[in-house]
C-alpha cells in the first residue's frame, strides 16, 4: 500500500489526506470526534490556501482525499476545492451529513470532479436519527441526499457509527443501505474521542448488543454476498485488541484541520507538546518528512512497555497515541484497548460497567461542553520496566 521513499527522503510519502474543510455542522451528534474546541470560521483556511493544500499534497504523493468536516457543503467554495483536486491528480470522496445538498450543487460538483460520497446515517428509523443527530428532518435529507447520488451516478457508501442507541437496529440499517442502493455500509463502532469521549457513559454498549449486531453482519453477509460491502470497524473497547491507527503515525496519511493544522491523526491536536505544524507556515513535503510533530511517533523506536518486544508492533502500531494520552496521560504508553496493555482496565471496567440509566448526551454544539475535556476518573497503572517481557 506504501510507495517507496523518493530518492534523498528516508520517509515513504503519504497516500491519502483527511482535509477537515470546516468544522462548522448543522448536526450535533453526541458521538462526534471533532475537537471540543472547535476551529471559528473566521480561521479557516481560504480557497486559495486550500487549492495550494491540495497541488502540494498531490506533488507529495497522496491519491485519495477525503473532503470532511464538520459539513463540507458549508463551505461555498467546495466546488473550487474539488476541481483543485481534480488538477492535482487526487481522488476526491465527499463525507457529508447529507443536509443541504440539492440537484444543482451535486451537479456543480460532479462536474468539478467529485468521484465519490460517503453518507453519514445516525438510524435507520428516522425519529431515532433525528433524535441522535440533534436536528428535525436530518434524516428526511439524507434520505434525499442519497437518491440524489444514486440518480447521479456517484458510489455511494453509508457511513453509520455505532453505539448503545442504534446497535440493536443493525439489520434495518443495513436493509437501509439496500434501499437506498448503497455500495458499501461502514458500520463503524465508536471511536471515544472529542465529542465522544465527553459522551462516553451515554454511549458505550453491552456486551450482548455487540455480539448480537456482530452476528447480525456475518448473517447479512453471506446472504447479501457481492451486492453491498458490509464492513465492520471493531468496538476497540470491548475486543482487547488495539487497532492499527491510521496506518501508522506519519505513514500513510494526513490530516489537515480548518486553520491548517497538519497531524498525523485527526484527534492528535490533544497532544501536549506535540507543536503540530500548519500549511500556513510550512511546505507540507517539510511537514510530512522532517516536521518533529511527524517523527515523533512514527516507526516503533518510541515504543515502551509491552509494545516494545512484542511481535504485533509493526501491525498495530502500539494502537492510538492519542487514545493513549486521553486515557492514562502518557501518549507514549500502550494503547489502553490493547489486553497486554498495563492501562487495559481503564477500557476494560466503563466497557463492563453496564448501565441501567446511561446519562443524557451532551449535543456537538460550540459552548456545550466545558474546554477542555474533563477527563475521564483515570488511574494507570506504574509504567512497567524498560525491555519488560516479551507478552506474548
Ligand atoms: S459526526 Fe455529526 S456533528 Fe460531527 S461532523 Fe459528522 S455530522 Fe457533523
Ligand atoms: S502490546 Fe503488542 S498487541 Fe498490544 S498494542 Fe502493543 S504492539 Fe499491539
Amino acid at each position: 500500500m506504501t510507495a517507496p521513499a523518493p530518492p534523498g527522503s528516508a520517509v515513504a510519502p503519504p497516500w491519502a489526506l483527511l482535509a477537515e474543510l470546516t468544522h462548522a455542522c448543522p448536526l450535533h451528534c453526541p458521538y462526534c470526534s471533532n475537537p471540543l474546541e472547535l476551529a471559528r470560521r473566521s480561521a479557516e483556511l481560504s480557497t486559495e490556501e486550500w487549492t495550494d493544500v491540495l497541488r502540494q499534497a498531490g506533488a507529495l504523493g497522496v491519491v485519495h482525499t477525503h473532503l470532511s468536516g464538520g459539513e463540507p457543503l458549508l463551505r461555498p467554495d467546495l466546488e473550487q476545492i474539488v476541481a483543485a483536486a481534480e488538477t492535482a491528480g487526487i481522488y476526491t470522496q465527499l463525507v457529508t451529513s447529507g443536509t443541504g445538498l440539492d440537484e444543482a450543487r451535486l451537479a456543480a460538483l460532479t462536474a468539478a470532479g467529485l468521484r465519490s460520497v460517503q453518507l453519514s446515517v445516525q438510524h435507520a428509523d428516522p425519529r431515532a436519527g433525528d433524535r441522535i443527530a440533534g436536528r428535525p428532518s436530518s434524516f428526511a435529507a439524507k434520505e434525499r441526499a442519497a437518491a440524489l447520488v444514486r440518480r447521479a451516478g456517484l458510489p455511494l457508501g453509508l457511513n453509520v457509527v455505532l453505539h448503545r442507541d442504534n446497535l440493536d437496529a443493525v439489520d434495518a440499517l443495513i436493509d437501509l443501505g439496500v434501499a437506498w442502493g448503497a455500495d458499501r455500509v461502514e458500520l463503524a463502532n465508536t471511536q471515544f474521542y472529542g465529542w465522544g469521549l465527553l459522551n462516553r457513559s451515554a454511549l458505550l454498549p453491552t456486551r450482548d448488543q455487540l455480539s448480537r449486531a456482530r452476528e447480525t453482519v456475518e448473517r447479512r453477509r453471506e446472504q447479501l454476498g457481492d451486492r453491498i460491502d458490509l464492513v465492520w470497524v471493531v468496538p476497540d473497547y470491548f475486543d482487547g485488541v488495539a487497532k492499527p491507527c491510521m496506518g501508522g503515525w506519519g505513514a500513510v496519511s494526513l490530516t489537515v484541520t480548518p486553520d491548517g493544522t497538519v497531524l498525523p491523526c485527526p484527534a492528535a491536536a490533544s497532544l501536549p507538546d506535540l507543536d503540530p505544524p500548519s500549511v500556513r507556515d510550512h511546505p507540507l513535503a517539510w511537514i510530512w518528512e522532517h516536521s518533529p510533530a511527524f517523527g515523533r511517533y512514527r516507526g516503533t523506536d518510541w515504543m515502551t512497555g509491552p509494545c516494545r518486544g512484542c511481535p504485533r508492533r509493526e501491525e498495530d502500531f502500539g494502537g492510538c497515541r492519542c487514545q493513549a494520552f486521553a486515557l492514562t496521560g502518557d501518549a507514549t504508553r500502550t494503547d489502553p484497548a490493547c489486553a497486554l496493555s498495563p492501562d487495559h482496565h481503564l477500557v476494560r471496567d466503563p466497557a463492563d460497567a453496564g448501565r441501567a440509566e446511561p446519562p443524557p448526551y451532551v449535543y456537538r454544539r460550540p459552548g456545550a461542553a466545558p474546554v477542555p475535556a474533563p477527563a475521564p476518573a483515570l488511574t494507570p497503572a506504574p509504567t512497567p520496566a524498560a525491555g519488560g517481557r516479551d507478552p506474548l
